[in-house]
């Protein structure tokens, strides 16, 4: 298999911004993929098609995310067939958002369309977009196109009630305004992407550091898919992770909520207080054990769960404050430069 010279990042984590070079890459098409052997032939096939009857120069940037199936193979023998595709191999698995800012740090375009691979989002979309940010709805050229589901196909009610959720939550937690029902599925700007870049923070939630940048954002309504082949790669635990990465990263307010507890619980005690030395006036004896005991769960709870919350906070810092590289690349395959 021939395999092109392919440069890599100066330092692999650290990113090289501006890589864009626009004469000679038009559109990124970036895609994490972990355990996607199934999929990932008719994703290029799509991909493809869509490129082909767009013109121009693209690339196909895909990520190998250390899968443990034939992942790697699928792509180097695409990036053999086709010189658009750009494999990346990552030293193993890192997560979605590490996998996909790898791709990001990698690709050259001028425009970047993030999709995952498993065909939820339909490339199709992509000349849509394009002309979303051209200006095509009369409001001036947009920074950024971000598909917004209008109905999630095999999806589970519990995966659709909890994201409902999530998004109420954290956007009353921040003042950035995160669009619900929306992923990573967009169109960005070279711009966009240089200062997404730019921020060195190691628990990404890269669709809320997107809407964090600002500049002009608009939908594109869409249906969104059921997964073309394999199953989901977020089970409950990485979800879980996911959101409290997010609200770790966008609020402070969780590390506060101690404050407001105190207050709470000192305002309660004192009613306690004043109703004892009633009581005492009275000569009406209290059989206190009960409450007492649960005054002291209560009490013990509220304490270990704040506890909690600062560790969730600390650990973050900490692993920010190591300064390790946010991903390692073990390959780049392919690709024409
Ligand atoms: N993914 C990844 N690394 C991981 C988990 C997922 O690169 O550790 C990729 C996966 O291959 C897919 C995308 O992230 O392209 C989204 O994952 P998935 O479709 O499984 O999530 P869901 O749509 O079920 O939330
Ligand atoms: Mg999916």
């Amino acid at each position: 298999m021939e395999s092109v010279e392919y440069l890599f990042p100066a330092t692999d984590g650290l990113f090289v911004t501006t890589m864009s070079d626009p004469s000679r890459t038009a559109i990124s098409v970036v895609a994490p993929c972990f355990n996607e052997q199934e999929v990932l032939p008719e994703f290029l096939r799509r991909v493809g098609a869509v490129l082909d009857e767009m013109g121009g120069v693209s690339e196909v940037v895909l990520v190998d995310d250390g899968s443990r199936d034939r992942t790697w193979e699928v792509m180097t023998a695409a990036a053999a067939a086709d010189p658009r595709v750009v494999a990346v191999r990552l030293m193993r698995n890192h997560g979605h958002q590490l996998a996909l800012t790898a791709g990001l740090s990698v690709c050259r375009g001028e425009r970047i369309l993030i999709i995952d691979a498993d065909l939820q989002d339909p490339p199709e979309l992509l000349p849509d977009m394009m002309a979303l940010m051209d200006g095509a709805d009369g409001q001036g050229s947009a920074d950024v196109v971000y598909g917004q589901r209008r109905q999630r196909d095999g999806e589970s009610l519990f995966k659709r009630a909890t994201a409902a959720g999530f998004y109420r939550l954290i956007n009353k937690l921040t003042d950035v305004d995160i669009p619900a029902d929306a992923g990573d599925f967009r169109l960005v700007s070279r711009r966009v992407l240089d200062l997404l870049l730019a921020m060195p923070e190691r628990h990404r939630f890269i669709r809320g550091m997107v809407a964090w940048i600002g500049g002009r954002q608009v939908p594109l309504l869409y249906d969104r898919h059921a997964r073309a082949a394999g199953e989901s790669k977020y089970p409950l635990s990485k979800m879980i992770r996911f959101a409290a990465d997010a609200i770790t990263a966008f609020s402070v307010v969780p590390l506060m909520a101690s404050m407001t507890i105190g207050w709470i619980m000192a305002a309660v005690g004192f009613g306690f207080f004043i109703y004892s030395i009633v009581g005492w006036l009275m000569h009406a004896t209290l059989p206190g054990w009960a409450s007492i005991m649960a005054a002291m769960g209560l009490l013990g709870g509220m304490q270990f769960l704040m506890l909690g919350i600062i560790g969730a906070y600390l650990g973050r810092l900490y692993d920010q404050n190591k300064g390790r590289p946010l991903f390692m690349i073990r390959d780049i395959v392919g690709g024409r430069r």
